[in-house]
């Protein structure tokens, strides 16, 4: 008996498949399990770097080649697919390369054979290789864990590793682990003036630094701080994870170190730009909170860090709750307070002509006086305004209330056409472009002669912003005149004087009080007389206190100055009363009265 079956169709479907395969650069295995021999393609071998039959074709000698750790799971997905027919074979392991390297295979298949009692006998599939499908995997769970910008790890990661720090504080009392939180106290303004590229390149600087720092010396080996590592949680806000500590005071000697690292001066687009950081610092000695609240706790230590002048590192104390909690109040209270009627106010300090005892002009500084609070002392209130953008709003408010005085008194007190009413205008305001309007504004309204404006910037602002020498220009065109403050504390040099369109330099209090002992800032100042007079500009020196200072400025040349020896800050009223008292009726000079 014969009989006959066309098998046209299948063999041709067959060859269909084979194409298939080959095409997808799959390899294929067919397994006979009652003797356990494996056929495998050419391909099959090819991926692992064979020559095809270089092995024994036998299910063992496959096992073998699977890496240890994907054993279990590889058996485990063949036992599902026996016990259940009705479920492919399927799963994903590493396999030893003939190189030694190892391969990520994905593995399919199903039984294709039964014996007659329905045990599985003949089982066939594929192999396909998924290297690149894995690697691509891998570096988007990095890239998940990593700052793109900075390629530092996260705060995903960062929140890992605490998770595992806690963790381990918790079982091991002797392990300690310390978290320092930095924020950069000048990037906002790096970012406003230089432009996004700059303020990501600064990031990155840092990042480097910090990793830099961070790396394990002599010193750090000593205080064996072997796992500590560098985030960044996004913005300006970088977080260094110091552990294992020997002991938390360790924790202040690396925050230590990182002020130093990070404050030097970093280059940016040609320019040089300095930067302090705020540091806030919490052991695992002193805290038992979960990760998120040991974050938030150094958080809070870094804004005290802020509060106590930047530059700095804080501790976190339980206490600093309430005292942030009262900040952020307090952000909210100016916000409110520049809008109330004279809570917020100017004072003015005179200016006088040590040769004459004149008084030449007067600054305008402002002050708060809160309904409750009392006042609030400008190092707190005028960072917290430039923190916060409030002070464009408050610079417009000083403006506005000195050139009112400024108009009354040039009505009583007639025209000296020496004197000047000084204001400070901080950086936000100068880059916005339309301050020459708002001055003209405000001038035109109050009726003041711009003559008498002086417009006071400080040091860094200047020397960091190219960009705002245009309006510095159009502000003198209207006939403002302008004053580098500070002069002395940021890093620029005496050329800077010749550089940006000047009438006056104010040299900082830091310097006159040191002139007496210290013989560089003596030759400092007279530097700085000598230049600024070539140049034709006003030379004030700031923070008078002494007759001794007031001596020795006398005799390097210095005839203007601005202390408390000769005033301090006080009311329109006050100061008019001065005023009056002194008026020289010849001149119309407005003399100081000595107590
Ligand atoms: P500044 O512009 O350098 O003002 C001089 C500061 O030195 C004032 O501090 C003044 O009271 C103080 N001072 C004057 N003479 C002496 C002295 O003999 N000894 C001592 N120890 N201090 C003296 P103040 O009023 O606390 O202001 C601090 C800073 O706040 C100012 O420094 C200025 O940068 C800023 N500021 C004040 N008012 C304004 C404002 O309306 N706008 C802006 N943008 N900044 C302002
Ligand atoms: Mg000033
Ligand atoms: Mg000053």
């Amino acid at each position: 008996v014969s009989s006959f079956v066309d098998i046209t169709e299948e063999s041709s479907q067959r060859r269909l498949l084979g194409l298939t395969v080959q095409a997808a650069g799959l390899g294929t295995w067919d397994w006979w399990m009652p003797s356990g021999e494996v056929k495998f393609n050419e391909r099959w071998w090819q991926m692992l770097g064979y020559e095809p039959g270089a092995l024994p074709a036998a299910v063992t000698v496959w096992e073998s080649l699977v890496h240890p750790d994907d054993v279990a799971a590889a058996r485990a997905a063949l036992q599902h697919h026996l016990a259940d027919h009705g479920q492919p074979y399927h799963c994903e392991f590493r396999m030893r390369r003939a190189d030694g390297s190892w391969g990520w295979i994905m593995a399919a298949g199903a039984v294709i054979e039964r014996q007659a009692n329905g045990r599985p006998q003949r089982m066939a599939g594929i192999h396909l290789d998924i290297g690149a499908r894995k690697a691509l995997e891998e570096r988007l769970a990095d890239a998940a864990l990593t700052d793109a910008l900075t390629g530092l790890p996260n705060r995903a990661a960062l929140r890992t590793r605490l998770m595992q720090c806690s963790a381990r504080a918790q079982r091991d009392p002797a392990y300690c682990f310390a978290v320092l939180f930095m924020d950069f106290d000048r990037f906002k303004q790096v970012n406003d003036s230089f432009g996004h590229d700059a303020g990501d390149e600064l990031l990155r600087q840092i990042a480097q630094r910090l990793r830099a720092t961070l790396r394990p010396s002599d010193d750090l080996a000593r205080l064996q701080v072997a796992e500590h590592t560098a985030v960044r949680l996004g913005g300006d806000e970088f977080v260094a994870l110091l552990e294992p500590l020997r002991r938390p005071e360790d924790a202040m000697l690396v925050a230590q170190r990182l002020l130093d690292a990070l404050a030097a001066p970093y280059q940016l687009a040609g320019q040089e730009v300095t930067s302090t950081v705020s540091i806030g610092v919490v052991t695992s000695q002193s805290h038992h909170g979960d990760p998120e609240e040991l974050l938030r706790d150094a958080d809070t230590a870094m804004y005290e860090a802020k509060r106590r002048g930047r530059g700095r590192y804080v501790e976190f104390s339980r206490d600093m709750h309430e005292r942030v909690r009262q900040a952020v109040d307090l952000e909210a209270e100016l916000r409110r307070a520049l809008r109330a009627d004279g809570e917020v106010f100017p004072v003015f300090q005179p200016i006088v002509d040590m040769s004459t005892g004149c008084i030449r002009g007067v600054e305008a500084l402002a002050r708060w006086m809160h309904p409750t609070r009392g006042a609030v002392p400008p190092i707190e209130f005028i960072p917290l305004a430039e923190d916060s953008g409030l002070i464009a709003e408050l610079g417009e408010l000083m403006l506005r209330l000195a050139c009112v005085e400024a108009s009354k008194w040039r009505e009583e007190f007639g025209a000296d056409d020496r004197f000047t009413v000084s204001v400070n205008v901080s950086r936000a305001q100068l880059r916005k472009p339309d301050l020459p309007d708002v001055v003209e504004r405000v001038l035109s309204g109050t009726g003041l002669d711009a003559r008498v404006l002086r417009l006071e910037l400080t040091e860094s602002v200047a020397m960091q912003d190219a960009q705002i020498i245009p309006t510095l220009n159009r502000l003198r065109a209207l006939g403002v005149s302008l004053a580098l403050d500070d002069f002395g504390t940021g890093y620029s040099s005496l050329a800077t004087l010749d550089q940006l369109p000047l009438d006056a330099v104010k040299i900082d209090r830091s310097f006159v009080e040191k002139m007496v002992e210290n013989r560089y800032q003596a030759a400092l100042i007279k530097a700085t007389l000598d230049v600024a007079g070539t140049l034709g500009l006003d030379v004030v020196a700031e923070g008078v206190e002494t007759e001794e200072q007031a001596n020795m400025l006398r005799l390097a040349g210095c005839r203007l100055a601005q202390g408390w020896l000769f005033g301090r800050p006080e009311g329109a009223a006050r100061i008019a009363e001065r005023f009056r008292k002194s008026v020289d009726e010849a001149t119309g000079d407005v003399r100081p009265r000595r107590a």
